[in-house]
C-alpha cells in the first residue's frame, strides 16, 4: 500500500522569488498526510513483519499523527488505538479518527508522560499490539523521510522543513548525506527553544554539517500563533493556491520569506520547501480566523 506515491515538485510563483519550489507531500493522501506517511511507512512494515495487527499510539487531540495512524490502519486492515493526551474532548480530528475505526483512550497529562507503561498496562497481554511512539518518532521514520531526497530530480542549494520532534529533519539530513549533496538543510522548529532539535537529529545522524536551525520562528511556541502569522496564512494561501497550517508549514514558509528579505539567499540559490501536510490542523485553530465577507 506504500508503493504508489504522488508528491510532485512544483514551482511557487511568489514575488520576488523565481527559484522557489515545493515538494507536495501534502498531496500524498488527505489523511495519511505528508511526513506522517513517510514516517509510518517502515513502522508499518516492521509491524507486519512481526505479525502485529493492532497499532497503538499516542498524541494530542489535534495530532496529525493520530489521524494518519487511524487512516493507515484502516487501509491495511489493522486495528488502531490511540492514547489521547488530556481530558475527553470531541473535535473534527478525533471524529475522523473514529470514522477510520480508531479506539480512543483519553488519559490525563501526568499518566500520558509514561507511554511505555501505559502501553504495558493496557496492552501488555495483547500479543497483536504494536507500540508506535508519539508522532511516530523512530529510526524507521527517519528511513521513510530520507526517501524524500531520493525522489528529487534536481539539486537544490537549500531545503526547508518544519520540525516538531526533528525526526523528519533527521531523515532529510540522512538523505542529503546518502546522496553526497551540498544542500543546506534549513529546519524551522515550531517550538520555543528549538535548539534541542539538534540533539534529536544527532541521535540518528552524526554529521550535522549541512544542518542550519532557524529557532526564531516559533511564534510563541508549539501550536501558538500571532495575528501576524494568521494574516500571513491568508495572504500566502490566497496568492499561491497552497493551503498551509498554523502549527507547522506556515511557520516554515514565513521563515523562508523573512530570510529572503534579510538577504539570506543569493541569486544562484534554488530553494525547495517541503510541504509536510497536516492541513486538518487548521481546524484546531478555527477560532483564530474570521470568515471575511463583503457587502455590496
Ligand atoms: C508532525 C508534523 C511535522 C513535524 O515532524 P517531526 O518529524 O516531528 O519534526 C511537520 N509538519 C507537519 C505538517 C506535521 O504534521
Amino acid at each position: 500500500m506504500f508503493e504508489k506515491i504522488y508528491s510532485p515538485v512544483e514551482q511557487i510563483k511568489l514575488a520576488p522569488f523565481n527559484n522557489l519550489y515545493v515538494k507536495r507531500d501534502d498531496l500524498i493522501d488527505p489523511f495519511i498526510s505528508g511526513n506522517k506517511w513517510r514516517k509510518l511507512k517502515y513502522i508499518l512494515q516492521s509491524a507486519e513483519k512481526e505479525a502485529k495487527n493492532h497499532l497503538v499510539t499516542f498524541g494530542g487531540a489535534y495530532s496529525n499523527h493520530l489521524l494518519a495512524t487511524a487512516a493507515v490502519a484502516a487501509k491495511a486492515s489493522l486495528t488502531s488505538t490511540a492514547f489521547v493526551r488530556g481530558e475527553r474532548v470531541e473535535n473534527e480530528m478525533l471524529l475522523l479518527c473514529t470514522l477510520f475505526g480508531m479506539n480512543l483512550i483519553f488519559i490525563d497529562r501526568e499518566a500520558y508522560k509514561d507511554k511505555k507503561s501505559l502501553f504495558k498496562k493496557h496492552f501488555g497481554d495483547d500479543k497483536n499490539a504494536y507500540f508506535i511512539d508519539e508522532g511516530g518518532a523512530s529510526l524507521q521514520a527517519t528511513l521513510g523521510c530520507a526517501e524524500i531526497i531520493d525522489e528529487l530530480l534536481e539539486p537544490y542549494t537549500h531545503i526547508f522543513c518544519a520540525a516538531g520532534t526533528g525526526t523528519t529533519a533527521a531523515g532529510l539530513l540522512k538523505g542529503i548525506l546518502n546522496h553526497k549533496l551540498k544542500t543546506k538543510l534549513n529546519i524551522i522548529p515550531v517550538l520555543k527553544g528549538g535548539d534541542f532539535i539538534k540533539n534529536e537529529i544527532s541521535k540518528y545522524v552524526s554529521n550535522t554539517e549541512n544542518l542550519v536551525l532557524h529557532t526564531d520562528y516559533h511564534f510563541g511556541g508549539y501550536a501558538k500563533t500571532t495575528p501576524e502569522l494568521i494574516s500571513f496564512i491568508k495572504k500566502f494561501t490566497s496568492s499561491t493556491g497552497l493551503l498551509i497550517d498554523p502549527v507547522y508549514t506556515a511557520k516554515m514558509f514565513y521563515a523562508v520569506i523573512d530570510l529572503q528579505k534579510n538577504n539570506y539567499f543569493t541569486h544562484n540559490d534554488k530553494i525547495l520547501t517541503i510541504h509536510s501536510g497536516g492541513l486538518m490542523g487548521i481546524f484546531g485553530m478555527k477560532d483564530k480566523f474570521t470568515i471575511s465577507s463583503t457587502i455590496k
